[in-house]
């Protein structure tokens, strides 16, 4: 089984914190969708034939592309891949860009799962980030998605801005909570030196991220999760039980996916392969990146995305797949991680519990085999 992912590299202006790659001119937009339905036939051999169970629009701001032109996208990947009869099909969407019309079109032309880019559901949040919509058409867009009726909604949400205090964080997720939504991304705010907002914070024109009151928010957001019945299933990602992303499991549980468009990411299984990103010369002069992997670094991508997850590092899977000297070298590593309590056992499963997550990259690094 296997996945697709298509990077719609288009946003009607650039957010401060944004670090993915978009543009905001659509000057060449029929070229792109040109350029990605002619990648899509040229690549159609990558995934070896296996099934593909996940489709995933991501970017970028797909709900910019007409209901139609995603159909005309989905007309193409049908047409040349291996797609299972009930795929994931998902669009990220914006507040901003949408109309309770055009999100029933798009349920009319396939896309089953929504992914709306809330953030907060307070004003100024929203200006410290420099988002297009406000709060009142935040609520307006999940209320239009459950009344055209996508059975899966997914909201994002980021903690850890500088203007939300515990109280505000606090609202945020009972107004979440309060909606019937099955599934939340709430990731922490991290500035890149290069985007707009790391250089105003270090000019003095924007406050800092408080460290200290990141890690209060993330300590509401478990509990809250906990006792709203929701698993939180991998590091920024909660979900009722049964309601998971079928796509992000795929790059969490290592399986193979192509992503089309500028910067997109791809994985066979043994190499890793990058789109150039530029929206000019991925139509114009399509080029790639690639990079096999080693044991070593297959198993250090294993250690990292599965100590991100709550199913965990399995000891057996170490064996059959790198051998008795792997498995045997992390169960010595980790035992001080389950000694200090930040990870349990299960059978051969080695899990981080919500407090051992919030070092996850750290104790990856830690585990790593270099
Ligand atoms: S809408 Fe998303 S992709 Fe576009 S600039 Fe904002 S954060 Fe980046």
């Amino acid at each position: 089984m296997a996945g697709l992912y298509l990077h719609i590299p288009f946003c009607k202006s650039k957010c401060a914190y944004c670090n993915f790659f978009s543009v905001v001119s659509e000057r060449q937009r029929s070229d792109f969708l040109e350029a990605l339905k002619k990648e899509a036939v040229a690549r159609k051999d990558y995934l070896g034939g296996d099934e593909v169970r996940t489709v995933y629009f991501g970017g970028g701001t797909p709900s910019l592309l007409m209901p139609s032109e995603i159909k005309e996208i989905l007309d193409v990947l049908r047409q040349n891949y291996k797609i299972i009869d009930n795929p994931e099909i998902t669009l990220e969407a914006n507040p901003d860009t949408v109309s309770k019309e055009s999100l029933l079109e798009y349920k009319s032309v396939g896309v089953n799962r929504l992914s709306v880019g809330i953030q907060s559901f307070f004003d100024d949040d929203l200006q410290y980030l420099s988002r297009k919509h406000d709060s009142k058409h935040a609520r307006q867009v999940l209320e239009w998605s459950q009344e055209v009726g996508f059975q899966e909604v997914t909201m994002d949400l980021i903690y850890g801005i500088p203007t939300l205090t515990d109280e505000k964080w606090q609202k945020n997720l009972e107004i979440f909570f309060s909606t019937g939504i099955n599934h939340l991304s709430a990731y922490a705010l991290t500035v890149e030196e290069k985007t707009a907002l790391g250089q105003r914070i270090r000019k003095g024109a924007a406050a800092p991220v408080d460290e200290e009151a990141t890690i209060r928010h993330y300590e509401i957001l478990t509990q809250q999760a906990e006792s709203h019945g929701f698993e939180h299933y991998e590091i920024s990602n909660f979900a009722r039980p049964g309601h998971y992303s079928r796509h992000n499991t795929i790059y969490w549980k290592g399986e193979k996916y192509l992503g089309l468009g500028p910067s997109a990411h791809s994985f066979d299984g043994v190499s890793r392969q990058w789109n150039v990103a530029g929206v000019k010369d991925y139509c114009d002069n399509y080029s790639f990146e690639r990079e096999e992997l080693t044991p070593d670094d297959r198993y250090n991508e294993y250690i990292m995305t599965s100590l991100r997850t709550m199913w965990g590092v399995d000891a057996d899977y170490l064996r059959e797949s790198f051998g008795e000297k792997y498995a045997k070298r992390f169960k010595k590593s980790s035992e001080k991680y389950i000694l200090s309590g930040k990870m349990f056992q299960k059978g051969e499963k080695y899990i981080l519990n919500s407090t051992g997550m919030l070092f996850a990259d750290g104790i990856a690094s830690e585990l790593f085999n270099c």
